[in-house]
């Protein structure tokens, strides 16, 4: 199993520890080889490495997917958000975060003086699981590089996580997000700061909870005045 050890290699170099669920059983009798190794992603420039996910076949998400979903924005953005997956229509526009839970991350983010065209959106999976399933392990340690050589092309001053998939991965962990709230977290060894908050599509079900997405927001935006001090 060979994206074990390079990849490994690869994250331990950058400070990142894969998180594996302790209770899943993790087959990657089914991932499939690319001919990149994550050292060779962590090379790119921001083109190749759009052309490389465009072309990427390292995991079964490959075979049912419409088209991948690179992540958009400003590269040169204080404000990256990550979220969880492609959708079905995030799969038939190439974009993340379209549709109503897309519509009202940009309320989100309007809410604290934000234009989406200011800050960058990605995923951490580039292709969409099918019915929207979560991602398995194995798909997101395939998928991981392209989102670590996202964040060290962006240098963002701020990582928002949207979602308890988006929070655990980037995190490493299996807390639930309500616990994950209202903290800041590092991504890896980058000291980049990570906020955590809702999922816009849970905020649709559960408006109620838009206020703690509020106050999640207005918390992010403190740290990161702080880090521009
Ligand atoms: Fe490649 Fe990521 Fe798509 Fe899997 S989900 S095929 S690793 S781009």
């Amino acid at each position: 199993m060979t994206i074990g050890l390079r990849q490994q290699q690869y994250l331990d170099a950058m400070g990142i520890q894969r998180w594996v669920r302790r209770d899943l059983h993790v087959d990657t009798s089914t991932v499939e080889e690319d001919e990149s190794e994550p050292a060779d992603i962590l090379l790119l420039d921001w083109e190749a490495l759009q052309a490389k996910v465009a072309g990427c076949t390292a995991c079964d998400l490959h075979k049912t997917r419409t088209q991948t979903v690179f992540g958009v924005g400003n590269r040169n953005a204080d404000w990256l958000v990550v979220g969880e997956a492609p959708g079905a229509e995030e799969d038939r526009q190439g974009k993340p975060f379209v549709g109503r839970a897309g519509q009202l991350l940009n309320a989100m983010l309007h809410a604290v003086g934000l234009q989406r065209e200011q800050v960058f959106i990605a995923n951490i999976l580039k292709c969409r699981p099918p019915n929207n399933r979560d991602p398995r392990p194995e798909e997101v340690a395939c998928c991981e590089p392209f989102l670590i050589r996202q964040v060290a092309l962006l240098k963002p001053k701020i990582i928002l996580a949207v979602g308890r998939i988006a929070a655990q991965n980037l995190l490493k962990t299996d807390t639930r997000i309500g616990a994950l709230r209202g903290k800041r977290y590092t991504y890896g060894d980058t000291g980049i700061p990570v906020v955590v908050t809702y999922h816009p599509a849970y905020l649709l079900r559960s408006p109620k909870e838009k206020r703690k997405a509020w106050q999640d927001l207005l918390f992010a935006c403190k740290i990161l005045n702080e880090e521009k001090q």
